[in-house]
């Protein structure tokens, strides 16, 4: 008779088989679907989400949870995280999932309106009642201090407003003075960069750097989607997305930024597939290793001394650039509107802007109808520009739309644990520029693989960052590498 927590885990087997059915059929939907399959599409997607969440918030899995008595270490932090995920799927009545799932199709289509007539009047409405169900969720979510904890916490377990807020006040003291001084300096010109870049030779050149650095294409592959993308069929299969514009940096950046993504995936052990122990623990720490190899990796002069030549091979119209012009034209900042198009450095603000107006939603301090004004007002203070309309502004998201409300810190977070982390890396494998300009990307990949991915969702988050770097967030090794790296750039 097998245990308790074996039956669980052939149970959760079947979840898991259908969440991956779901994952391939979107995977196809975003690369390579044509336009005619979306409406049976959404049909399957939906009859199969359905199957999955049955199966899972079935009384018989809650048994199994109750009965099951783990033996291991491992089997422990299992039950963990399906207790966790358990309660997160129950935690919701019917009517309130099903309302929203409804708002978000409504939604959706209000906001591509609204963005394309810059009317945010008109999206109002809808909006309001979306942040209203936030609050709902978060209610029944529960939480002691802050509303936004509720929420943050499905997406970042453990990680609270107050961390947030802690972080970003550091990174706004720090970084928005920086940018605003070199807002003031002449511009930095990447116009080289731009250009009608052969996709084949783009293809074959991302392909190089993401296997050069360590993704796995016997366990993995990268195709092409507007919005790129990394998402996992299993342990033996990872799949990348990238895209080829007219900005070379695109396909580089996107691909490097997706294979961090896909190396923290692969380095889940084979032991782990199909169960829910399987990949990146969360999306901030889920964050940091996709900046680590688009940044502190990519955005090296170290990484470009070993791949220029072969970028310049490749494109030969290259050729006149040197490595100090390309280390230049490749950190360029630039403040900005649009917060997928940001630079390294002005990233955050743009993360920062969409946690403060979250927060003061929620608790009721700023209305949605207001939203534009505090938008535009924020944008001036910490980037120095304001937006010519909403569309530009507070329409440029699809988040809201679709209910995702209290996510966006996670990715401020990736970017200050991508550096604490390195720190901690460095203190153990010495100087990491050292071995990068040696083209030796194997000693990183393999500590991070030991010290990180192979742990999977093993450990709750904040325990991982506390075992991997001896501290809790913080935004001090963050602060110091970027500050140090920029001034050095631009000479301040
Ligand atoms: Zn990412």
């Amino acid at each position: 008779m097998p245990t308790a927590l074996e039956q669980l885990r052939l149970r959760l087997a079947d979840v898991h088989a259908l969440h991956n059915a779901i994952t391939v059929l979107d995977w196809d939907q975003q690369t390579y679907m044509p336009e005619g399959g979306s409406e049976s599409r959404a049909e399957h997607t939906s009859c199969l989400s359905r199957m999955a969440h049955e199966l899972f918030v079935d009384d018989k899995t809650k048994s199994l949870i109750d009965a099951a008595s783990p033996e291991t270490d491992i089997d422990q932090a299992e039950l963990r995280v399906i207790k966790r995920r358990f309660d997160l799927a129950t935690k919701f009545p019917a009517s309130l999932v099903a309302e929203k799932s409804r708002l978000s199709s409504i939604a959706h289509n209000e906001w591509v309106a609204a963005r394309a007539s810059n009317n945010f009047k008109s999206f109002v409405p809808t909006l309001s009642r979306m942040f209203e169900i936030a609050r709902e969720e978060a209610e029944l979510l529960g939480y002691t201090d802050h509303i936004y904890d509720a929420l943050l916490d499905q997406y970042e377990e453990g990680s609270t407003a107050a961390d947030c807020r802690r972080m970003f006040d550091a990174l706004k003291a720090e970084q928005a003075p920086l940018i605003l001084a070199i807002k003031e300096l002449p511009e930095v010109d990447d116009s080289w960069l731009y250009g009608e870049w052969d996709i084949p030779t783009q293809r074959k050149f991302t392909e190089t750097i993401v296997k050069e650095i360590g993704f796995d294409f016997e366990r993995g592959r990268q195709d092409e989607a507007p919005h790129p993308f990394c998402t996992t069929f299993g342990v033996g299969d990872v799949r990348l997305t990238t895209r080829y514009k007219p900005y070379l940096g695109s396909a580089i950046f996107g691909s490097l930024h997706e294979a961090g993504h896909g190396m923290y995936e692969q380095g889940s052990p084979a032991s782990f597939d199909r169960t829910f122990l399987q990949g990146g623990v969360s999306l901030g720490l889920h964050e940091s290793q996709s900046r680590t190899w688009e940044n502190l990796v990519g955005r090296s002069r170290e990484f470009w001394s070993i791949f220029l030549p072969k970028l310049q091979q490749a494109f030969p119209v290259l050729a006149n650039k040197d490595l100090d012009t390309f280390y230049r034209g490749i950190n360029k900042v630039e403040p900005s509107l649009i917060r997928v198009e940001a630079d390294e450095m002005t990233y955050n603000m743009h993360v920062l802007i969409r946690f403060e107006i979250e927060c003061d939603v929620l608790t009721g301090a700023l209305e949605v109808k207001d939203m534009p004004e505090a938008w535009n007002a924020k944008y001036q203070q910490y980037l120095g520009i304001t937006p010519p309309n909403d569309a530009q502004g507070c329409l440029q998201d699809v988040h809201w739309s679709m209910g995702s409300i209290g996510y966006f810190p996670t990715y401020s977070m990736g970017n200050v644990l991508s550096y604490q982390i390195w720190n901690a890396m460095e203190k153990e494998i010495g100087n990491v520029h050292e071995l990068m300009a040696k083209g030796d990307f194997a000693t990183i990949h393999g500590w991070l693989r030991e010290n990180m991915y192979q742990h999977g969702c093993r450990y709750a988050p904040k325990e991982l960052v506390l075992k991997l770097t001896g501290k809790p967030l913080d935004p001090t090794d963050y602060l110091t590498g970027i500050t140090a790296k920029y001034r050095a750039i631009y000479g301040l």
